[in-house]
């Protein structure tokens, strides 16, 4: 029986996931703050409260995302672009692309048929087109992220959201509240951008069936309808899309120690 953990420290959430004979076992997401090293103990701890597991029982933890090198007690870090392709792979054999949109970037990864890495593209230079872009905007809609998905199904005439500045997007916005523009118009405007420029990092390692979403933006309905719509194909999305990095991360783990990859 091995146990092996994987913790993702984001720009935003810390996820941990607990992998024990090829099974998911155990999870947490919680928000970072400014202690990155105490946020990853306490991902680790509350996926081992969740899972009925003792911190003597995991043989390895492997950190990874922008705050890997803050799991202090891990013993492996790894890339989150290896992680996401590995953790989609995991979820959905058939993987070739991943799309990851987290709280502070956006990447497409080439995955090959064994879940590695062949190619990548990723955005990191500014907010446009990320969780935290998403995450202002509906602010200035007056809701919270979690809500704005579903909301944009049954937009009728989507405006046009010039701005990719997250700070001019975001009195873009405000300015159509205040001409009375339906907030559902409104979101497939911002959906629409956001998929644009998806499509774009996409294309650039080729986009080719089957489609993985992954990062927190993946639970925004809204977001997964237009870029089916735009892909013109059904994509994988998983409740545990937001983990996807940190499944990764305990599979690398798992292979470090010589187990079973799945
Ligand atoms: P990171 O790894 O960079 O911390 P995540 O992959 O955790 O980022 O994604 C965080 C983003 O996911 C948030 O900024 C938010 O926009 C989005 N998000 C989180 N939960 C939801 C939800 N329930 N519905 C829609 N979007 C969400």
């Amino acid at each position: 029986m091995t146990l092996v953990a994987g913790v993702d420290i984001g720009s935003t959430t810390a996820k941990c996931i607990l992998i024990e004979n090829g099974e998911i076992v155990g999870k947490s997401l919680a928000p970072v703050g400014v202690e990155l090293v105490k946020d990853a103990e306490r991902a680790l701890s509350q996926a081992l409260t969740e899972s009925g597991r003792e911190r003597r029982e995991v043989t390895v933890v492997t950190g990874t995302g922008y705050g890997r090198f803050k799991v202090a007690f891990g013993q492996f870090t790894v890339t989150e672009i290896g992680c996401h392709a590995k953790g989609a792979h995991f979820l959905f054999p058939g993987t070739r692309v991943v799309l990851d949109i987290g709280g502070q970037d956006t990447k497409a990864i080439k995955v090959d048929p064994r879940g590695e890495v062949v190619d990548f593209a990723m955005n990191d230079k500014c907010a446009a087109g990320t969780g935290r872009f998403l995450d202002v905007c509906a602010g200035a809609l007056g809701y919270d992220v979690s809500e704005i998905g579903a909301l944009s199904l049954g937009a009728r005439h989507p405006v046009k959201v010039t701005n990719t500045c997250t700070v001019f997007a975001e009195s873009e916005v405000t300015s159509y509240v205040a001409r009375g523009k339906d907030p559902k118009d409104i979101l497939a405007g911002l959906y629409g951008g956001i998929v644009s420029r998806s499509l774009s990092l996409m294309q650039r390692v080729g986009v080719e069936p089957e489609v993985t979403f992954t990062g927190g933006v993946s639970k925004n309905e809204g977001m997964v309808r237009t870029l089916e719509h735009r892909l013109v194909l059904k994509i994988n999305v998983s409740p545990l899309s937001q983990y996807v990095g940190a499944i990764g991360a305990a599979l690398y783990g798992l292979e470090r120690v010589g187990g079973i990859p799945a």
